[in-house]
C-alpha cells in the first residue's frame, strides 16, 4: 500500500531589496540535515552553497527569482522566512564569553533579526565626466574561492559594475567585455579605489544585538550577530 504524500503549505513573501515576488515552501526534515552537514564547515562557502542547494528545492518560482543573481540581503531575508516557517523563529546559537571564552547557548529570536542602516548610493562618480553605477552583490558576483586575494576582490567588484558613464554616453554590460573592465579597473587611483571599497563596506546586512550573560563567568556579554553564517553556523 502507498502511504500518502504530505502536501506542503505555499507561502509568498516580497523581497525587501529586489522587490521580487517568491512563492516557497517550508524545507523538510532531509533538507535541514544537509544544512546541518553544511553548518559544521568553517568554510563560509560551504554555508553559501547548503543555503542555496535548499532554497532550490524550496522555492517554487526560481526561474523569475534568479536565487544566484538577486542581492545576498535579499537572499539572507528569504532564507530567515523559510527557517521560520519551517523549524521556528528561535535559533540556538553557542556564543563564546569575551572574558572567560566559556560558551554559553542563547535562544536568538530571528523575528528581530533586521537590516543594518540604508543602502548605499549605488553610483559613484570618478572624475567630473566619467562615473559607475553598481548592483549589489549576489552569489553570482561573489568569488568561488574562499579567498581574499586582490584578484578575486578585483573580480567581485568588476561583477557588481553594471554601467560605465562618461558624461552623456552610458555603456552597460553589453558593450564591454570582462577584459575591458578590468583595464578601465587597472587605471583607478587608490583615492577611486577607495570609493568604490566604502560602497561594499557599507553594504547593510541582517543583523541582531545579543546580550548574554555567560554561564561559566556570570559576565554580561554583547555581540552582533552579522549575516546568516553567525546565525546558523
Ligand atoms: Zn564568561
Amino acid at each position: 500500500m502507498a502511504l500518502p504524500v504530505l502536501e506542503a503549505t505555499r507561502y509568498t513573501c516580497e523581497l525587501p531589496v529586489s522587490k521580487k515576488k517568491v512563492e516557497y515552501r517550508p524545507f523538510l526534515v532531509k533538507e535541514q540535515k544537509l544544512l546541518l552537514v553544511a553548518g559544521e564547515s568553517e568554510e563560509q562557502s560551504q554555508i553559501t552553497n547548503g543555503m542555496l542547494d535548499l532554497l532550490q528545492n524550496c522555492v517554487f518560482n526560481t526561474d523569475e527569482v534568479q536565487l544566484r543573481e538577486i542581492p545576498i540581503m535579499d537572499l539572507e531575508y528569504l532564507f530567515i522566512q523559510v527557517r521560520m516557517k519551517s523549524a521556528g523563529e528561535t535559533v540556538k546559537v553557542g556564543l563564546g564569553c569575551d572574558k572567560c571564552e566559556e560558551s554559553t547557548e542563547v535562544e536568538v529570536d530571528l523575528r528581530k533579526s533586521a537590516m543594518n542602516g540604508e543602502l548605499p548610493i549605488n553610483t559613484i562618480k570618478l572624475t567630473e565626466q566619467i562615473g559607475i553605477k553598481l548592483t549589489f552583490p549576489s552569489l553570482k558576483t561573489m568569488p568561488e574561492e574562499e579567498t581574499s586575494t586582490t584578484e578575486s576582490i578585483f573580480d567581485m567588484i568588476a561583477g557588481c559594475i553594471d554601467q560605465v558613464y562618461s558624461g552623456d554616453e552610458v555603456f552597460t554590460r553589453d558593450d564591454f567585455t570582462t577584459k575591458e573592465l578590468k583595464e578601465f579597473l587597472d587605471q583607478f587611483t587608490s583615492e577611486q579605489f577607495e570609493l568604490l571599497n566604502n560602497y561594499f563596506m557599507e553594504m547593510p546586512r541582517y543583523c541582531q544585538t545579543i546580550n548574554w550573560t555567560c554561564v561559566g563567568c556570570g559576565v554580561d556579554n554583547q555581540r552582533e550577530l552579522q549575516g546568516i553564517a553567525d546565525f546558523f553556523a
